[in-house]
């Protein structure tokens, strides 16, 4: 514990001031469970060399360990391990609520941890640091609203399933102008009503918050003027895509109408490493996608003067990868880069990369993601490319989360702070810094306006 007090203070103070860096929107993507190859793989079937985010100047990679990969190695991650040992990264990997938390509060914590310490001590957000500077905030994602890196943004919780817990602080006690994403307790994954009341799946919402939403009578004084500020529900895709222009009500919460994902979840999945090529199944027709979301999110967030802070998480990029299926997980993936092609616009459009700053990243890698042939001692095989609109030739090599190194892309105010504060280096992937540096980043970011 001594060494990792002492380790945590060095990197604090090891963080550059970056003189300039006057940050008016922050703008945070993470795509779940992503990693190096599976945007490579992407870019093979679209037959693309890059992705936009990829050519930002900016660009740098994460360690992801939790609290708890900590306590059974001291390191957490060892470069020269990473690479000589293939089985290496699949040693205790971190989950979603810890690799949030380190995001979002900038401090490592156990797994399950919804932004609370490893003694469970409620730690702030950078959302809630947003909120306290006067600015509008909001999550999106494509996976249930209560899940655990929206969940971590926005609620504090000692564990991350307390689903209904979690979605009553949110709802209730957060500052959030925004909260978006699936969980819909009346329909499937397949975008169909259960005609069966007894068969409503309330676990990711509770009956009783859901019964007061449909009221418009959930909403606590968010602003600390002594009014109650309610929540306007919207459900269909229409209601989603009215919000992307125009006027919009002080607070959105979207729930789309489907259970746990907007479409990965849908009828048609392939088998584990199947080569299914993605958008070969047709999608749920009556839910927006994650880019509608996002652009509905900006609209609303975007007339405060005092600028916005946003979550955006590609969720089922994850949810995808643990299945081993490719060809779904590009179809999330896609969703995903096209909401980050959706803020460049707004950026472009509506603000600037003066006073914007827009991180692209991931929590962790889901699947461990290579070509064929690659296994122990060291191999690691690139994926192979067969041509456009072609599945590559790939082999997930595990269900679970791994430890690899995650790419990070930023780019606007402030970027360069990341760059700097990446002074740790990977043989293969170059510069990194860990994940908790990505969030004492955005602190100081925001302070430093
Ligand atoms: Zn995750």
């Amino acid at each position: 514990m001594h060494f990792l007090l002492i380790g945590s203070l060095i990197l604090a103070s090891a963080l550059p001031v970056a003189a300039e860096a006057r940050v008016k929107n922050l703008i945070l993507m993470i795509a779940d469970g992503w990693g190096y190859n599976q945007i490579q793989a992407l870019n093979y079937w679209q037959g693309v060399e890059q992705q936009s985010y990829e050519r930002y100047e900016t660009a740098i990679a994460v360690s992801t360990y939790s609290w708890d990969t900590l306590q059974s190695d001291r390191l957490g991650y060892n470069p020269a391990a990473a690479w000589s040992d293939f089985k290496y990264v699949l040693r205790k990997p971190t989950d979603s609520a810890a690799a949030a938390t380190a995001l979002a509060c900038g401090v490592k914590t156990y797994d399950n941890a919804i932004s609370v310490s490893p003694d469970s001590v409620r730690l702030e957000t950078i959302l809630e640091r947003a909120e306290k500077a006067g600015k509008s905030t909001g999550v999106v994602t494509s996976v249930p609203f209560s899940h655990a890196t929206s969940a971590a943004f926005a609620a504090h919780n000692v564990k991350r399933d307390d689903f209904i817990g979690i979605a009553y602080e949110m709802l209730e006690r957060s500052g959030c102008e925004v909260i978006m994403g699936a969980g819909h307790p009346f329909y499937n994954d397949d975008n169909i009503l259960i005609a069966d009341n007894a068969k409503h799946d309330y676990r990711y919402i509770g009956w009783d918050l859901w019964e007061r939403a449909l009221k418009g009578e959930v909403g606590g004084d968010m602003d600390g003027d002594g009014d109650v500020d309610r929540w306007t529900l919207v459900q269909s895709k229409s209601e989603f895509r009215r919000l992307t222009v125009g006027d919009t009500p002080e607070r959105a919460l979207g729930i789309a109408q489907v259970h746990e994902t907007l479409q990965c979840n849908r009828a048609g999945r392939p088998e584990p490493n199947d080569p299914q090529p993605p958008f070969t199944v047709p999608f749920n027709d009556g839910v927006p996608t994650l880019t509608d979301m996002t652009r509905a999110a900006l609209n609303i967030l975007d007339e405060d003067p005092d600028g916005l802070f946003l979550m955006v998480e590609g969720g089922a990029v994850d949810w995808a990868n643990h299945r081993n299926q490719l060809g779904r997980m590009m179809e999330e993936l896609s969703d995903f880069n096209s909401a980050v092609a959706a803020v460049e616009d707004w950026v472009n459009k509506r603000s600037n990369w003066d006073e914007t700053l827009l991180i692209v990243t991931g929590d962790h890698e889901t699947g461990y993601l290579w070509g064929p042939g690659s296994g122990e001692p060291a191999n690691f095989e690139p994926l192979k490319y067969n041509g456009k609109y072609k599945m590559p030739q790939f082999h997930y090599y595990s269900d679970k989360h791994t430890n690899s190194l995650v790419p990070l892309f930023a780019k606007g105010a402030g970027s360069e702070l990341l760059k700097l504060a990446a002074n740790k280096n990977d043989p293969i992937r170059g510069a990194y810094l860990d994940n908790t540096d990505v969030g004492k980043a955005m602190f100081k970011l925001l302070e430093s306006r």
